[in-house]
């Protein structure tokens, strides 16, 4: 059967569900948010269900510390700054006249470049073995496991990372918590379960007595998901299903986790504009500390006037939690638009600002 009927037959399923209270669905990937917005998936569904963009954007909360330590890093000179392409151009809390973003310091003059995998942050060091090469890591799990096995593997002695990596779930885990959540079901990410695995959201069901479904990146994996969460409500029922079984099991990816335990610990961490969540960021273990940027350079960072916040007026974490749509953001198509971002959610491509600017969705 191909993709396109798959996703008819998912969605003709959905429909003939028997009609129910509304239903407040999240999801936490900036994949799903894009398939889903660009493929105008919403409209599709029926009155009731909505389908709500949730923490699933790495860039959005790095913490502003984070990248001020990188800019900072970066114009201090007599390093190369290497990070993915999204993080150039995050904006932070500067008083006029400072350097606000990695961009700026690029074109202020310092070595920033732009990298798509961890392997051209090894090339790159390999390349100038005399010159020290700082990797700048903001992302999830399925950023983060490469990262581990890049450094397992064995890298440049002048290659060192600066890390500002995240866990998924203790995200998830702190909205559930909150007593006043309006949430009905999770849609649940299948880029991280196929590191971590699809049991780590088993929580979801057990502990918020929510439903709750890993999905693909496709029309029919997605609605497959969403499907499956809609029947277990109306059924009053909560199970963990897995809707993307060709790539995501039980346990996971047992090599990359392992790389991932050998190399990084899990610790508290701050995300932005949210707070500290516990236990919800990597560090290096004590044997990788050789490889830590801020064990090798004095960082010698602007102390922040309004330190973890979003810019003046951004609702970007509010949008993360889900708590406002992109489009309820006063910003948002005015101020704020993919060419002039003012938040982190307008910047990355997994910003759900942007992507539904992108989508064409208007305030
Ligand atoms: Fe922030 Fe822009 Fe999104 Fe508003 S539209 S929340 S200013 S990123």
């Amino acid at each position: 059967m191909s993709g396109e009927a798959e996703a008819r037959l998912w969605l003709g399923r959905i429909r003939a569900l028997p009609p129910g209270p509304p239903v407040a669905i999240m999801n936490v990937c900036g994949g799903h948010e894009r398939s889903l917005s660009m493929l105008g998936l919403r409209a599709l569904l029926p009155e009731g269900v909505r389908i709500i963009p949730g923490p699933g954007c790495p860039v959005c909360v790095c913490p502003e510390e984070d990248l001020a330590d990188a800019i900072a890093l970066a114009m201090a000179g007599g390093v190369t700054l290497v990070a993915f392409g999204d993080m150039l151009r995050v904006p932070i809390n500067a008083p006029k006249g400072e350097v606000a973003s990695l961009a700026a310091a690029r074109a202020a003059g310092a070595d920033v470049r732009p990298i798509a995998a961890p392997q051209d942050a090894v090339a790159i060091a390999r390349a100038a073995p005399s010159r020290p090469v700082v990797f700048f890591v903001a992302g999830f799990e399925t950023t983060t496991a490469p990262v581990a096995a890049m450094l397992a593997e064995g890298v440049p002695d002048n290659l060192s990372v600066l890390l500002a990596a995240r866990l998924t779930w203790p995200a998830v885990a702190m909205l559930l918590a909150e007593e006043d959540n309006a949430l009905d079901a999770l849609v649940a990410p299948g880029h991280v379960a196929t590191v971590m695995g699809a049991e780590e959201w088993r929580f979801v069901a057990e502990r918020h007595a929510l439903p709750v479904a890993v999905a693909g990146f496709s029309a029919e994996s997605l609605l497959a998901a969403i499907y499956s969460v809609l029947r277990q409500k109306r059924e009053g029922r909560a199970f963990l299903d897995n809707c993307y079984p060709e790539l995501v099991r039980p346990e996971g990816n047992p090599t990359a986790r392992r790389l991932l335990d050998e190399v990084m610990e899990v610790t508290d961490a701050a995300w932005r504009g949210i707070g500290v969540i516990p236990r919800s960021g990597f560090a290096l273990r004590e044997g990788w500390r050789v490889h830590d940027a801020r064990a090798r350079h004095v960082i010698a960072a602007p102390p922040r006037r309004r330190a973890g916040e979003m810019p003046p007026g951004c609702d970007c974490a509010s949008v993360v939690l889900g708590r406002r749509q992109p489009d309820q953001c006063r910003l948002y198509g005015r101020a704020c638009t993919p060419r002039h971002p003012v938040g982190p959610c307008m910047v990355s491509d997994e910003g759900a600002c942007h992507i539904w600017w992108q989508a064409g969705i208007r305030a």
